[in-house]
Formats: C-alpha cells, structure tokens, sequence
C-alpha cells in the first residue's frame, strides 16, 4: 500500500480505515479518555465516519493494575508515538519533558495531537504550532484552560469575527475552593488549605495553585488567542493567596465584596482601560513613557475584591468560570467544571472527534493566530482601583495626614471608613482608579506616618466601572 492510500482519508473518498490513537499517560485525565475511547466506540465511529482504535496508552508504571489489556500498555512513549498505525497523539502526562519532544515527534511525523498541557503551551505554543504548520498536522488544546468549559474554540473560532477587549475568568478550582471557604467559614487560610487538601481539592505540594502559578499559565494561553499575539507564562504579572486573611474577607463583606484569585486578560487600545461598553475608564500610567497612546495588552492573576453583583462573584466552590467581552458580542459567560479527570477528559474527546473528523475529511485545525503582535504593559502602569486597610493612632488628624499622602501621590480617595477605636483604630480607603506605581509609592509614604501602625493590606478592587 503506498503511504497516500495509507492515510486515513475517507468521507467523499468511500475508504474506511481506522484513526489510529496513542494516549500518552493514564492518570487523571488519561483513565477517563481511556474509559471513553472503549465504552463509546460505537458513537465515536458515527461521529467521526470511522472506527476511531486504541493502538496503546504510555505509562510510567507497567506493575498497577489499569483494567485495560496488558498489550496496550507500554512504557516506550517514542516507540508508540512512532508507530505507522498511530495517527494521532492525545498527550495527558503533563510536564515540560519529555512530553514536549512526544508531540513534537507526533506533529513532524503529521500526526495530530490533543494536549491538555497547560504549563508546556504557555511557554512552547510558538514551537508546537510551527511543528503543527510544517506538517499540516492539528494541535487542539480545549482541556488545558478551565477543563470541561469551551472557551479555547469560542476565542479561536466563534469570536475570529469580533474584537475581544477583555478576558476575565476564575480559572483555578483549588484557589477559588479555599477563598469560597474563607469566605463563607470566616477560617483562616491556612486552616482551609489543610481542610482542601483534606478533601482532594489542594495537592500534597499545592504551590502552583496556590500562588497563581496554575492559573498565570491559562492567563497566558487566553490572552494569545484573544489578542492574536504571543503571551507567555513570563508575561504574566503573578501574586498569590496565601498572603489573604480571614480579615481581608471580612473587610471585603463590610463592603458589599468577595475576594476571588482573577486571570485578567485585557485589550489596551491606545492605552486605556475600557469599560464594558468601550469607553476608557483610565488612562494607562506613565502618560510620559514611549508606548503612551500606543495599544498594548495587560495579563495578570492576583487576588482582588470584587461586588458581590458581579456575575464571577457567584462561581463558588471548585468550579471555574471565564467572562468575554466582546466588541459586539457584549458580555458571554461560560462556567463549569473546571478540572477532574472525567470533565477535562469530556474536552479532550472534544478535540480528539475534531482531530478525527479532519484526518478521515481532510480538513484543518486553525492554526496560531498571533499577527496582531501587541506589546504587554507592564504592572505599574496599570490603573487599578485598591482597598487599603490600615491600622492607625486613634487621635484627630489621622484621617487629614493619611489623605494628604494620597493626594500627594495622585492617588483619588472614593470612600474612607474608620473603624474601631484606641488600640483597635482602622482605616479603610477605597481609591478610584490609579496606576499600580503611584499606589506602591503612596503605600510606602502611609508606612512612614507616625499615626500609621502598620499598613494591613493592600488589595486590588476589580468589577466596578467607577
Ligand atoms: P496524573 O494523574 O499525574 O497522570 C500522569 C500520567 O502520565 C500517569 O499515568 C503517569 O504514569 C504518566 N506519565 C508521566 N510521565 C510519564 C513519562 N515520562 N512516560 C510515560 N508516562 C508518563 O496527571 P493528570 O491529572 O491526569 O493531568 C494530565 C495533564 O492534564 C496535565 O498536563 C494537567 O495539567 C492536565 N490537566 C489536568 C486536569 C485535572 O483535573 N487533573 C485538568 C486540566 C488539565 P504512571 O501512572 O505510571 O505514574
């Protein structure tokens, strides 16, 4: 048989030859694509026009016990991804290596390949989807942003005809679990984290949930396919919660707020900060620096109050949630299950009937999309709104001295609330919006203030157009 007669072409053509399919890694993930594969052969033939076969599932452990045939199993990863019989390469091992060199072995071989790999895209899209292009060979990666929910193909395809100005999304189920638990508990973190890992919800080493990692990884991969430029993980302004307190939650409620870790992805034209309709709410920082005017685009995770009107407000739990607002589609929400081995397995499917359908029809994945080319902003000239707790002297002249080093800072105060009295005197200011350096500055002048104890937080206030 000659190598075009080989390919699993089939459709208007009338062949029917198997799609060959070689999973990499059986955890998590990799049971459930396994499970699916065998138990809805039939469904996935009809959908696809032809038998879709399990050639074989790599694995670093042949001694534990799977509940599939012992000839599938294989531990020789290269020589499976090799095979004449494979035609495409589903990857669900995780890691950096050698899971890149498995699908850049696959896409130079035109095999196609489905990944669920967040931290290797956010950092290799570039290389795989010129592999991908070389062979004209698909790489789909529904499963590695907020598991089951589809928002990789609605920004690669059902928006490809708007504009996206913003990507907000709460994309770590293990963050919001323990913020949600704070919240509703009033525990501590530290408490809730034990309780997380606890029930399965937080790893044993929960460092890349925890702080932002994890979700500074999806940010990167969102922000690319919204703004059609190349966003890696390093471009990702990135704090953590494990500086948040049962008191940050407790300031938040007295003030109609949730606390949420966010990916923020969002569209700078001409260097402002739009609000849903479009219009600027503020002007990025430094109006002096050269890319002033110019459109940029800002991607960061951090831990911010939000209203409790809010549509993310509500996404509790483990569960994820992305908005995306659009030019002209307005505002489109998608919330689900947002990891677990059976809903990010359900997305894997998803691009692997995709993947199928285009070997047997011949068709095309889209490819990387990333002509727009538009610089990131950095941290500190971003304009944020901020929640600002300080404990201070209980005397007349407190609330003058600590304005004045707001104002002195081009920092507007919305609302000041004092609370407490003697020992126990606070201030919470609420800022309108102002640049991230202009607040760093006026936090360290509040510091140095004789009737400031000590300046207990500093959170970023997002959600509000005022
Ligand atoms: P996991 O439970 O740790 O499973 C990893 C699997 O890969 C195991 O079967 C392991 O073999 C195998 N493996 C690892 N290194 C290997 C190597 N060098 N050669 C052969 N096999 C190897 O991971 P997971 O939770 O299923 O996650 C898989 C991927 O999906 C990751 O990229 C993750 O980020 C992504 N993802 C996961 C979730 C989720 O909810 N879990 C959600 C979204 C995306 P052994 O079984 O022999 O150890």
């Amino acid at each position: 048989m000659t190598e075009a007669t080989n390919r699993p072409r089939g459709g208007a053509f009338g062949i029917e030859r198997p799609i060959g399919v070689a999973v990499l890694g059986m955890g998590n993930v990799g049971t459930e694509v396994v499970r699916i594969l065998r138990e809805h052969a039939d469904d996935l033939r009809s959908r696809v026009g032809a038998p879709v076969v399990l050639r074989g599932v790599a694995v670093r452990r042949l001694d534990v016990d799977r509940g599939i045939p012992a000839e599938l199993l294989t531990t020789d990863a290269e020589a499976l991804v090799a095979r004449d019989d494979v035609d495409l390469v589903v990857e669900v091992m995780g890691g950096i290596d050698p899971a890149r060199k498995l699908i850049l072995a696959a896409l130079n071989g035109g095999k196609s390949v489905v990944t669920a790999n967040k931290a290797l895209l956010a950092d290799y899209t570039g290389e795989l989807a010129a592999a991908a292009e070389g062979s004209r060979a698909d790489l789909y990666f529904e499963a590695a942003v907020a598991g089951a929910i589809p928002v990789v193909r609605p920004l690669i395809q059902s928006m490809s005809g708007d504009r996206v100005n913003r990507v907000v999304g709460i994309v770590n189920g293990t963050t919001n679990f323990i913020l949600s638990a704070m919240d509703e508990t009033g525990a501590d973190y530290t408490d809730t984290l034990a309780e997380a890992t606890r029930l399965g919800y937080a790893e044993a080493d929960p460092t890349a949930d925890v702080e932002g990692y994890d979700a500074a990884a999806k940010a990167a991969i969102l922000a690319s396919l919204a703004f059609h430029t190349r966003v890696t993980a390093a471009d990702v302004y990135r704090e953590g919660i494990s500086k948040i307190t049962a008191e940050d939650l407790e300031t938040a409620a007295a003030v109609g707020c949730t606390v949420k870790l966010l990916a923020i992805c969002e569209r700078m034209p001409g260097g402002e900060r739009l609000s849903m309709d479009g219009s600027a709410v503020a002007a990025l920082g430094d109006a002096s620096s050269s890319s002033a005017g110019k459109d940029r685009v800002s991607v960061r995770v951090y831990p911010a109050l939000i209203p409790r009107r809010h549509p993310l407000s509500s996404v509790n739990g483990a569960f994820n949630a992305v908005v995306v607002e659009a030019e002209n589609a307005g505002r489109l929400m998608f919330y689900g299950q947002g990891a677990g081995g059976a809903p990010t397995a359900s997305a894997v499917m998803g691009d692997l009937v995709m993947a199928a359908r285009n070997k047997f029809y011949g068709g095309r994945a889209p490819g990387e999309s990333v002509y727009a080319e538009l610089p990131i902003a950095p941290i500190g000239d971003i304009p944020t709104r901020y929640h600002v707790n300080l404990q201070v002297a209980d005397r007349t002249g407190v609330l003058q001295a600590v304005s004045g080093k707001f104002a002195e800072h081009g920092v507007s105060i919305s609302t000041v609330r004092q609370e407490g009295f003697d020992e126990g005197a606070r201030l919470v200011v609420v800022t309108h919006h102002a640049p991230e350096s202009a607040l760093a500055d006026t936090v360290a002048a509040l510091a140095e203030l004789e009737s400031v104890t000590s300046v207990t937080s500093v959170l970023r206030l997002e959600g509000t157009e005022e």
